[in-house]
């Protein structure tokens, strides 16, 4: 998944506020954002970056861009494409690498000082941004121009950034009276803080709810090497001879497939799930239900009868109507499936005399056990095959380079943020310079959870800038010298995430709004979970899954039995997935009139029953309080966007296999239909561009079962 794309978007693109500021908080010279950087892509130094550097960078960034704005709001000649749009593209650029800098630290590697200042920041951007698409002036020149624009023999890329322009400034409110667009700001200000508050609240929770264990046995069932990362980490918080297992962002938890210990798998079900949910400082229940509030009175204000219908909009879905009849189609099938899957696993304890009820914390691991019995197939045999450097270079690299005839090579002499990340410069096959590409594939305290996609540099022809992204996922870290094994579901997200990383290396668009993954939201998640299908494909598994000791490939039979596997447990998959999206319809579609909600965990537990997902066994993959997504990560109203994307996903992967798979041939023509494209033109006539008609949805059903009786076929659902 790829939320936070988004957060550094937000802050970049276009917007900001903060003219307090400006008089006292002169920037120095050598503040490394002054200029641009003049490392190869204009890679930020990280070398000479410190978190002094941020605030002041923060404040004369937000200064300059109000000074820019205004003189283009003032300009004394008629407005023109190039002295209103083009120049309001331009604007902002100290503010825009500042932006990306920090708030891809603050996701991926933060401390009390970043905290802090994001608190601080945050309100101060939305307040900047509303400085801009609330000025009458300058929406007077914008709209002007929006009248004229089949007459300013516009190419189509820029009649296109003057309409995102126009739509943009009227959904901001640039069309309210003056004091409305007060109560907008208000609005906008509290809402950016209590985002923030929520995130906060969340990584402090994520933390502390990790579960101590004081003796090895208790971990039976767990890897010598899982064991040993849970001694370590519970040596980096001074619990020295003791455990340490850390939580994932999600419902459930990696752990509880293999521990053996039924204590154990409900104590860390129970700290997962309750996160930011047991009353003190860090819950986030009374922020939620302010949040739905306040967003449910933004969009009153400017017209919609509902958050939802405000932000789908703007989407390919367009209404709440079409996203609450696909999901409605899609969860009876998807529940009858998980319940299916429960009696299997339930037959499994009362043959084992097991003398309890199948529980929440015990379906990932009964699970296992089925496909074990059903497949002959455990996960530990296959983890020996999957190591991360094989992965990377022989899997991920190597399928982007038959597919595109890419070439990567490490780059050890540039300056990273962490030792941990990587970075790796990135050549077209005629050996012109494409992009960098950094990876920091580690979990640790400082990080949010889940994996993402973002930009340090974005590619535009108008600023001549090459893309530098990054790919960020929460892998364990083994200890010192161990080599680091994956499951096939990281496996899997690193492909995902490689995916967005080439939606924005092969960006090559005129403007920077249309840059890479600056699609709709329901769109962004197809090129990534299309290129998703490598990491099963047959010539690419053979190429990447070999021993990490021997070298040997994996055999024949595993091989066969990891893709039978694919097709295994996806009632639950869909399920969890879909009782999160319907949870996040369900806060967001509020009307103004419903939206003051007392009790969240009874509002959350009455959405899920109404819309026929509730499963005791089957938690929402994210209950609201840790539902970062949509209280802080730009997926609100947005989550659905998964499988919404996932039925061109799955009619593409269709394309590819009846037109050979894995060659030049397909590659191309996906990178210069689509890949190239960024939002440079409306996301689905690109899509009919390249598959030569409208999508279909049957792929997406055979994928996940829901078209017969018996699951059928994989469904791994990524966030981010
Ligand atoms: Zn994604």
């Amino acid at each position: 998944m790829m939320t936070s794309v988004r957060i550094a978007l937000a802050a970049a693109l276009l917007m900001g506020a903060g003219q307090t500021l400006a008089a006292d908080t002169a920037m120095s010279k050598d503040n490394p954002f002054a200029q641009p950087s003049s490392l190869p892509y204009q890679l930020p130094p990280f070398d000479r970056i410190h978190d002094s550097d941020f605030m002041p960078a923060f404040a004369a960034g937000m200064a300059e861009q109000l000074r820019e704005v205004q003189l283009i709001a003032d300009n004394a000649e008629a407005p023109s494409f190039d002295n209103t749009i083009v120049a309001l593209e331009r604007s902002g650029r100290l503010l825009s690498r500042v932006s990306t800098v920090f708030f891809n630290l603050s996701s991926s590697d933060t401390n009390d000082t970043r905290q802090k200042i994001e608190e601080e920041i945050a309100p101060q951007l939305s307040a900047h941004q509303d400085s801009i698409l609330l000025n009458a002036r300058l929406y007077a020149r914008v709209a002007a121009l929006y009248e004229q624009r089949d007459t300013l023999k516009l190419d189509a890329e820029s009649q296109r950034l003057l309409e995102r322009y126009h739509t943009r400034f009227v959904r901001a409110g640039a069309q309210l009276s003056e004091a409305q667009k007060d109560q907008l700001r208000k609005l906008n200000s509290e809402l950016s803080e209590l985002t923030t508050r929520f995130d906060q609240n969340l990584l402090k929770e994520t933390k502390a709810g990790a579960v101590v264990v004081d003796k090895a046995e208790d971990l039976a069932g767990l890897s010598e090497g899982e064991i040993a990362a849970a001694a370590d980490a519970a040596k980096a918080r001074g619990l020295d001879g003791k455990y340490l297992i850390t939580l994932q962002n999600t419902s459930g938890q990696p752990a509880e497939q293999s521990l053996r210990s039924r204590a154990l798998r409900e104590k860390l079900y129970r700290a997962s799930v309750t996160r930011a949910n047991h009353g003190g400082d860090s819950d986030n229940k009374a922020v939620i239900a302010r949040i739905v509030l306040l967003r449910a009175q933004r969009a009153a204000l400017l017209g919609y009868g509902d958050h939802a219908s405000y932000v789908l909009e703007d989407e390919t879905a367009r209404t709440t109507a079409a996203v609450n009849k696909m999901l409605g189609q899609l969860a009876p099938a998807a529940v009858a499936n998980a319940r299916r899957e429960a009696a299997d696993m339930q037959k499994l304890i009362d043959a084992d005399r097991g003398g309890f009820k199948l529980a929440p914390w015990d379906w990932s691991y009964y699970a296992e056990k089925l496909r074990k019995a059903r497949y002959d197939f455990d996960e530990s045999q296959m983890k020996p095959y999957l190591e991360l450097e094989n992965v990377l270079q022989n899997g991920v690299f190597y399928a982007a380079n038959r597919l595109y005839g890419l070439s990567f090579k490490e780059r050890k002499d540039l300056p990273v943020y962490l030792p941990d990340v990587r970075v790796f410069e990135v050549f077209n096959a005629d050996g012109t310079p494409l992009a960098l590409f950094l990876a920091d594939y580690f979990k640790r305290d400082s990080k949010r959870g889940g994996a993402w996609m973002n930009e340090f540099v974005s590619q535009s022809a108008l600023f001549g800038t090459k893309p530098v992204v990054v790919n960020n996922l929460n892998i364990p870290k083994p200890p010192a010298g161990e080599p680091v094994l994956l499951t096939f579901d990281e496996v899997t997200t690193l492909f995902h995430e490689f995916g967005h990383a080439l939606h924005g290396m092969f960006s090559n668009v005129q403007y920077p709004y249309f840059a890479g993954t600056n699609v709709p939201r329901d769109f962004v998640e197809f090129p990534s979970q299309v290129n998703e299908m490598w990491a099963t494909d047959a010539q690419v598994l053979k190429n990447y899954a070999r021993h990490y000791k021997t070298g040997e490939a994996m055999p024949q039979a595993l091989l066969d039995k990891v893709l039978a596997t694919q097709k295994f447990n996806q009632g639950f998959a869909t399920t969890e997935y879909l009782a999160a999206a319907i949870l996040d319809q369900r806060w967001h579609q509020l009307p103004i009139a419903q939206a003051e909600i007392k009790d969240v965990n009874l509002f959350e537990a009455q959405a899920l029953q109404k819309a026929g997902v509730a499963m005791s066994q089957v938690p929402p993959r994210y209950r609201s309080t840790y539902f970062a997504h949509v209280f802080a990560g730009g997926y609100d109203a947005g989550y659905y966007a998964y499988i919404w994307s996932e039925v061109l996903d799955a009619d593409t992967v269709q394309w590819f296999k009846e037109n050979g798979g894995l060659k030049r041939e397909n590659g191309d023509r996906f990178r210069s239909l689509l890949l190239s494209r960024g939002g440079s033109t409306d996301a689905m006539t690109l899509y009919r561009a390249f598959r030569g008609r409208d999508p279909d949805i049957k792929p997406l059903l055979e994928r996940r079962g829901l078209d017969q009786p018996a699951p059928k076929s994989k469904a791994r659902k990524k966030v981010q």
